[in-house]
């Protein structure tokens, strides 16, 4: 068997543990004489399963107790919606949403909200080809909005915010809202600076089909009377998740990835190995010309890194030898062009430095 260094944005790839020990569990589950996908979502063994997963996850990020913690469906995109039908009705209608324009992913955010909200874009990076992060004092956040969101790790253009901003005071007393699909558990965070956070797993935590979403408890229970039972966020929260059948195999592989990350050491000694990874590749991107990465030192993605041959035509040659060299997935997303390179929790340091390995014997080829 051979494993490929996978650099896909997501789905994208998991430990190889957690893999292996999914296949051994497959036919009978502990014991059970069953997988997991055949369990009732409301037997023990199912149940087991699911607290863990949740107590793993609370441990993992530190999230306070005053804070739900809900498995959904959905995605991103669909939180898209599913967070203004969720927090608007905080405010007399119709209400006002600040929106950080960051990249393609805010973007999207900022469209789909307009279906429920006014939509003030506070800062946008837009002018600068999302090549930055606008600074937290060029914000013009609204002094009544019902909540501010921001993207924390824009997966298309690579950039991440190195910092929580503070929108409490400007905005009285909005609630900050972060997009983290492409690089929760990355990075330590502090839960208790955002009112909600929310993730698609099918980057750094897991399987496609579950959504991940953090959430203060004095902002439930305010949804529009439009908002689907089933992404209520109090209905889904006084059910435990459990008001529809959540992605259950889904939740299974990300309690495995939450024991796998604890053997590790945790966040912070993921966080250690991501800057150490990030770093490999975005010094050697700074020391040659012949590939370059465009966006600005101190917001760059440590998760989602996109480069440029300084010759395109040499595009297609640099993807195939990458191919035949077991490195994967490279092309950039269509909206930017050139390569991207996902380097999330399960890329080991060993799969980043195989591929600058490959980029300076390209390099030395084709210079
Ligand atoms: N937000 C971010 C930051 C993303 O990277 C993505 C997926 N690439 C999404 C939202 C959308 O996620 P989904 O496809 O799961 O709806």
């Amino acid at each position: 068997m051979t494993r490929v260094y996978n650099f896909s944005a997501g789905p994208a790839m998991l430990p190889q543990e957690v893999l292996k020990q999914a296949a051994e569990e497959m036919l009978d589950w502990q014991g059970s004489g069953m997988s997991v996908m055949e369990m009732s979502h409301r037997g023990k063994e199912f149940q087991s399963i699911f607290d863990a997963a949740e107590r793993d996850l609370r441990e993992l990020l530190a999230v306070p107790a005053n804070y739900r913690i809900l498995f959904l469906q959905g995605g991103g995109i669909g939180e898209n919606a599913v967070v203004p039908m969720n927090l608007v009705g905080r405010k007399p209608q119709p209400a006002t949403v600040d929106f950080i324009h960051t990249g393609s992913w805010s973007g999207k955010s900022i469209k789909e909200a307009k279906k429920y909200c006014n939509v003030n874009v506070a800062a946008s990076s837009e002018g600068d080809q999302f090549h930055t992060i606008p600074p937290r004092d060029s914000w013009k956040l609204s002094r009544d909005a019902a909540y501010v969101h921001v993207c924390t790790n824009e997966t298309i253009h690579g950039v991440e915010f190195h910092f929580t901003p503070d929108v409490a005071g400007e905005t009285g007393g909005a609630p900050l809202v972060a997009d983290m699909s492409s690089h929760i558990l990355s990075r330590q965070i502090d839960v208790s600076r955002y009112g909600v956070i929310f993730g698609g797993a099918q980057k750094n935590i897991g399987p496609a089909g579950l959504t991940l979403v953090i959430v203060r408890e004095d902002l439930l229970g305010q949804a529009l009377s439009i908002c689907p039972s089933a992404f209520d966020w109090k209905t889904v929260a006084d059910n435990n998740s459990m008001y529809n059948t959540p992605p259950t195999y889904a939740i299974y592989i990300a309690g495995l990835v939450f024991q796998w990350l604890k053997r590790q050491g945790g966040v912070a000694e993921m966080e250690k190995r991501n800057i150490a990874k990030a770093a490999l590749l975005y010094d050697y991107l700074d020391a040659t010309g012949f590939y370059s990465n465009q966006v600005a030192v101190d917001c760059r993605s440590r998760m989602n890194i996109p480069f440029f041959l300084a010759d395109e035509s040499l595009n297609d040659a640099f993807l195939a030898s990458a191919r035949a060299r077991g490195l994967l997935q490279l092309k950039g997303h269509k909206s930017v062009g050139g390569m991207r390179a996902s380097i999330y929790n399960a890329m080991p340091i060993e799969g980043v430095q195989a591929l600058v390995d490959y980029m300076k014997d390209f390099e030395k080829q084709h210079g």
